[in-house]
This record gives structure tokens, sequence and C-alpha cells, in this order.
């Protein structure tokens, strides 16, 4: 393929798909791009304002205002702000505005590198159709929370795993149910279920499936 080299890697909530998305670009010397960040930025705009997430007009306007570096990462990555993502995300004019600063993050990544990785829902299916390599990441619901909860223990005194099992479903079916960009996996993505994996093994299994198609692209890159 000509043109820059993209790894796209979509999934489902709590899937590890950033981690990997990281790693990789790591790996590759990429620029990384967590997608999932930029709609966490417009709902918590939206609730900064006093407006409602689910106000198409309330949701564009934050979209139009955000601002990508000043994050209040603690806030952005609450699962109250998750939740008010999901529904910032379903309206079309929101991903209309994102949809432009994600393509062209993919066409010049930052710090000149010769490519970059863009995790997500929907970047191998819309943002990034032609993306180099493709991966759809997913693990069962009661693993994906499994590994929230953990990870939340280390900072939280007692996280409810039932709840953060309740929560990341009702975003998946969100997600999935939406009509714009729905959450699925692009016709041509590689699948990585990571329901027995743990992260050493999940970056080995996606690195295994990209490296062909990203090893061949850099030939062609000056
Ligand atoms: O990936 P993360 O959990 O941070 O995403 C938060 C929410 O943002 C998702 O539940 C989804 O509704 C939305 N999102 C999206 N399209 C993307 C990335 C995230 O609709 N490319």
């Amino acid at each position: 393929m000509s043109g820059p080299i993209v790894i796209a890697v979509d999934g489902t909530a709590a899937s590890g798909k950033g981690t990997l998305a990281q790693k990789l670009a790591e790996h590759f010397s990429f620029a990384h791009l967590d997608s999932g960040s930029l709609y966490r930025l417009v709902a918590l705009g939206v609730v900064d304002a006093g407006g409602n997430p689910g106000n198409e007009t309330d949701a564009l306007a934050a979209a139009r205002a955000i601002d990508v570096n000043g994050r209040d990462n603690v806030r952005l990555r609450s699962a109250a702000v998750g939740d008010a993502a999901s529904i910032v995300s379903a309206h079309p004019a929101v991903r209309t505005v994102l949809l432009k600063f994600q393509r062209d993050f993919a066409a010049h990544p930052l710090g000149g590198a010769k490519g970059a990785v863009i995790d997500g829902r929907d970047i191998g299916s819309i943002i990034c159709p032609d993306a180099t390599a493709k991966l759809f990441v997913d693990a069962t619901p009661d693993v994906r929370a499994h590994r929230r909860w953990l990870e939340l223990t280390q900072r939280r005194a007692e996280p409810d795993e039932a709840a953060i099992l309740k929560e990341i479903e009702e975003r998946d079916r969100r997600d999935r149910e939406r009509t714009a960009s729905p959450l699925k996996p692009a016709p041509d993505a590689l699948l990585l279920d990571t329901t027995h994996l743990d992260i050493d093994a999940a970056f080995a299994a996606a690195l295994a499936l990209v490296k062909p198609k990203v090893e061949e692209a850099l030939k062609a890159v000056p």
C-alpha cells in the first residue's frame, strides 16, 4: 500500500487494545493515538459545561472546543466519563469533527514518525479503511471486568467487580448498536482474542499478526 503506515487497533471496552497499541507504537517507533480519549474529552467538556451528553448540540459544542493537550487523566479514565463518552460518541456530528483530527494524525504522525498506531472502535472500518494492518481485540466480558477490577484495586479501596462488568457490557452494547460507526471488526481485520493471554503473550500475538504487513510497508519508506 502507499501512503502513511497505520496500524488500526480496534476492540471492545477494556480489552487491552490501548496497552497493545502503546506497545506496538514503542516497538516500531510509531506515534500512538488513543482515540477513545478524544471522545472522553468531549464527554468531560459536556459535563463541565453543565450540558447533557445525549444532546447533540451540547456534545458538538464540546467536540469543537476540545483541547487535546489539556488532559485531566484521573477524571478522563473514570467509568462515569467512559459511560458519557459512549453517549456523545453516538452523535454523527461529533464523529465528523473527530474524524478529521484522527485522519490528520494518521497522515502526519507526531514527531515525524514513519507510522501511527491508533486504537479505538472504528479505526479500521471508518477512520483509516486503508490501514496497513488492522487488529480487532476482544476477550470475554468476565475476563475484561476482572482485569479492570485488578487494575482498580491497585488505586482504589474496593472496586465492585459486578458493577464493572455491567458498565463494560452496557458500553459495548451502546457502541455496537449505534447507527454511526458502530463497533464491529473491519472485514479485513485480524481477530485477537486475549481471554487466555496475559499482556506479554497478547503483545507477542499482536506483533506476530501485524509484523509482516508493517515490515513490508516500511521497506517502501525512505
Ligand atoms: O476506548 P475508550 O474506552 O476510552 O472509549 C470510550 C468510548 O469512546 C467508547 O465506549 C466509545 O463509545 C467511544 N469511542 C468511539 N470510537 C472510537 C473510540 C472510542 O466511539 N474510535
